[in-house]
């Protein structure tokens, strides 16, 4: 570590007006992923700004159809919360499959969207459930959002507050971890929407989270003949990527076994 400023923000306003003041500010949440990063040296921040205890920050409730998760909701809580597991099975069952127990009680929602790894698990889900990302400037819908490896539609002073859920009728995630992090090596999240309307959402596999339209287009059936076909699935000392375009396949049947 080296030499930064800390300060914990009381409101969102004073969180936002700190980050606008200098380009090496930062947000801290869960710090599952800033805290190594400054550690390994691969960032320089000067200011670390701390929103873990905004008011409302860990909330998580149904509203009528649709579920509001804060942006300080760990992991864990979003796993063992009842609400969610009865709005969404997948979303439940995905954020206990998230690294370790100390992982899940430390990192959050929104610094998981926010940090859009692509090996990451929530982004399968935000994405497979078209969820919306609130700001404190706007609202954006799941598909506008991940736009590439660890890039997001977020404006450098713009924080996520929470992401509100449609309820699904059923939904479903499969994952392969990487067997030292953790990490989805694959994942694939499998959502139906509405009778005819399916969404299936890969992560792990390419270099960002993606929709596997074929597969949308397949309706909870897994035809013989669909392929998972990307320009840009992952080819690293982890895995090749003939190896995770199999595992994708195999993932998405599971998936869909689960929601039987
Ligand atoms: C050993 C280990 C194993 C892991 N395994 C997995 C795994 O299996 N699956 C998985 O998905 N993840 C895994 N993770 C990552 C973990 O889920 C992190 O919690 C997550 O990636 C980041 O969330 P955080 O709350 O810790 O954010 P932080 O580390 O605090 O922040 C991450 C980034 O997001 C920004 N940020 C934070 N909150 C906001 C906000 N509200 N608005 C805007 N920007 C924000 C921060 O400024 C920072 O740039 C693992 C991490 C570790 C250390």
């Amino acid at each position: 570590m080296y030499a930064l400023h800390y300060q914990k923000a009381q409101s969102l306003k004073q969180a936002a007006a700190a980050l606008t003041q200098s380009d090496a500010s930062r947000l801290l949440s869960g710090g599952m992923t800033l805290i190594p990063s400054l550690k390994h040296r691969l960032i320089q921040v000067d200011e670390l700004i701390d929103i873990t205890d905004l008011p409302g920050w860990r909330d998580i409730r149904v509203e009528g159809h649709q579920l509001w998760v804060g942006a300080g909701a760990t992991h864990q809580s979003v796993s063992r919360h009842s609400e969610v597991r009865t709005f969404s099975k997948g979303l439940s069952e995905l954020a206990g499959m998230i690294g370790d127990p100390q992982v899940r009680a430390r990192g959050t929602m929104g610094g998981s969207v926010a940090n859009n790894d692509p090996a990451s698990d929530y982004p399968a889900a935000v994405l497979g459930l078209n969820a919306t990302i609130k700001t404190q400037k706007r609202e954006i819908v799941a598909d506008d959002f991940f736009l590439g490896m660890f890039s997001t539609a977020l404006a450098r002073d713009e924080i996520i507050e929470g992401l509100r859920f449609n309820k699904p009728l059923k939904s479903a995630y499969a994952k392969f971890r990487h067997a030292a992090t953790g990490y989805a090596m694959a994942g694939v999240f499998v959502a139906q929407i509405s009778k005819d309307q399916w969404r299936v959402a890969v992560t792990g596999a390419t270099d960002c989270v993606c929709r596997w339209k074929e597969a949308e287009a397949a309706a909870g059936t897994v035809p013989k003949d669909l392929r998972f076909t990307h320009d840009n699935v992952l080819d690293d000392i982890h895995a090749p990527s003939a190896y995770r375009t199999h595992l994708v396949h195999v993932l998405y049947a599971q998936a869909i076994s689960h929601l039987a």
